[in-house]
């Protein structure tokens, strides 16, 4: 028998009970003395760090990147080994404990924690190895896509990822992911070859091509649902080191024939290109007039991967939307780029998302969206529209679990403020704004948008491929463990 069936048991029911229904004040020293007999058995071995409350990093450690989740887990297993989260599991599924998975701790749903149960924290796991011959990223599942793009620019390679730095690589990845160089080179999960995985039985597995392949199918946009991923291996690219890039600053009032040359300019653009559009207050960015700091403005986003002459040559017309209010556009270090909106993403404020899928970007959703950024609750506030397109629509909808092969446009309103009283007010803007843009868009969403109130979209977010899902589910994890996500329920 091994340690770990020894401790289950031994400790399920009393641990169990301990946490699930409040001891009466007689038995409470037994039981406080039970629980932390049991906690120092998960700690014998543990390699990482066990966080319980009361101790010094437990408060930071709940804490993610949307301020508006506040929660108190048990226990924090801050693992720095695959071993330890095979402990880490095992431990929260004999004990009955509510298990939450927390990568980069970006999901704006906040399910990278759980209240009273146990927090796989892989923030630790950040390793990442590259073979710049096969072309190849092995990375741990903690990673930030600023830690592998550190890595794989080191020799001038890069995989498609998010826009904003901080993201975790697992949590990104597993629901599909896209950013810059999604035209050109597909979702995060289309260069995804491997992955290892710790599931809900606390075995380590290889899912690829090969080795599990329905489970590595369903580990390509079907969320946290289906194990732990302790790393994955992604295909390289050759990209940069410098890109041409940059933004280009229109005024608010210009708004909707900015918006319509915008969308007939994508419609024609190559994959090289990326241009994405974000409507919002100016930041106070060095190269816009002081006058416009704070003023609403309407701002497009590209690079170019290609050649740096051809990029001038494509994106000239960019230039002539409308009255430039300021541009910074040039050849500049990709990792720069990948980083540039951070600035404007930082953890620590009050988020609330609504988002759509659109196919195209008809006149009466621009009308639409104009009309809401009139109305924008905060300074804060911005509504993003991502053209992807390109390389993401062409593998078959039921090739991999990301379905939204159709989608060109993803549009996401992130509401964003300081104060709590401010949420009632910044929350309503948005899903009135969603409700109104209803009609123009494909019906469906990306599920690493989804917010924590959106249980009845989440269907839809895995769209044609769910049924097949919930089989998976039901072979690899039947108890539900994983189900801190946007949760596929076993069939
Ligand atoms: C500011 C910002 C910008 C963003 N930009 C983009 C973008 O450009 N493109 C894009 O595609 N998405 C983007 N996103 C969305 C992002 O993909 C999701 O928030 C994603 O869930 C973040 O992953 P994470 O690991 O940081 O999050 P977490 O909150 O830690 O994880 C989210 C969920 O994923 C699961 N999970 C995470 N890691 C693992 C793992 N290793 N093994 C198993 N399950 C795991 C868990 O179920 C967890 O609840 C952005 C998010 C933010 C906040």
């Amino acid at each position: 028998m091994n340690w770990e069936s020894l401790c289950r048991d031994a400790d399920r029911l009393l641990f169990g009970h301990y946490l699930n229904n409040p001891s009466p004040t007689e038995e409470k020293d037994t039981m406080t003395t039970l629980q932390a007999e049991t906690i120092e058995q998960l700690k014998g071995g543990f390699t990482g760090e066990i966080l319980l409350p009361g101790d010094g990093a437990y408060d930071s450690a709940r804490q993610i990147w949307n301020a508006m989740i506040d929660k108190r887990p048990a226990i924090i297993a801050r693992c720095a080994t695959t071993s330890d989260v095979v402990r880490a599991v095992n431990f929260a599924r004999d004990k009955g404990l509510l298990l939450a998975v927390r990568g980069g701790g970006h999901h704006i749903a906040g399910n990278a924690l759980c209240n009273d149960g146990l927090v796989v924290d892989l923030s630790k796991m950040k390793a990442a190895l590259v073979d710049p011959a096969g072309s190849r990223v092995t990375i741990e599942g903690g990673a930030t896509l600023a830690d592998l793009d550190a890595a794989t620019q080191a020799h001038g390679l890069a995989t498609p990822v998010g826009i904003n730095s901080t993201t975790g690589i697992g949590g990104l990845t597993l629901g599909g992911g896209f950013g810059w160089l999604s035209r050109k080179y597909g979702m995060t999960v289309d260069n995804l070859e491997s992955a290892e995985v710790v599931t809900a039985a606390g075995e380590v597995v290889r899912a690829n091509a090969t080795e599990h392949p329905d489970l590595f199918w369903a580990l390509r946009g079907g969320g946290g649902n289906f194990g732990v991923v302790t790393r994955l291996e992604f295909r390289l690219h050759p990209v940069g080191p410098n890109v041409l890039s940059g933004l280009i600053v229109y005024p608010f009032s210009e708004a909707k024939r900015v918006l319509q040359q915008y969308r007939d300019f994508v419609a024609k653009a190559p994959d090289e290109l990326a241009v994405w559009t974000v409507l919002r207050h100016a930041p106070p960015l060095p190269f816009l007039p002081a006058e416009v700091h704070g003023t609403k403005i309407i701002a497009l986003a590209l690079i170019h991967t290609g050649d740096p002459e051809e990029g001038e040559r494509l994106v000239k017309p960019l230039h002539k939307f409308g009255t430039v209010l300021g541009e910074h556009v040039g050849v500049q270090p990709y990792v720069a780029w990948q980083q540039v909106f951070d600035p404007l993403l930082t953890a620590g404020a009050r988020n609330y998302w609504k988002s759509h899928n659109l196919s195209m970007l008809e006149d009466g959703l621009l009308d639409v969206v104009i009309a809401y950024v009139g109305t924008l609750p905060s300074p804060q506030c911005e509504i993003f529209i991502a053209a992807i397109g390109g390389a993401t629509t062409r593998p078959a909808p039921n090739s991999v679990a990301y379905a939204h092969r159709d989608a060109m446009f993803v549009m996401n309103v992130h509401s964003r403020w300081e104060n709590q009283e401010d949420d009632k007010r910044c929350i309503g803007w948005a899903r009135d704004l969603f409700k109104a843009c209803g009609p123009f868009s494909t019906g469906a969403v990306y599920v690493n948008f989804l917010t924590a109130d959106e249980e009845e979209r989440v269907k839809m977010a895995y769209g044609a491929n769910h049924a097949k899902l919930t089989a998976i589910k039901k072979k690899y994890d039947p108890t539900n463990l994983f189900r801190m996500n946007q949760n596929i329920r076993p069939s």
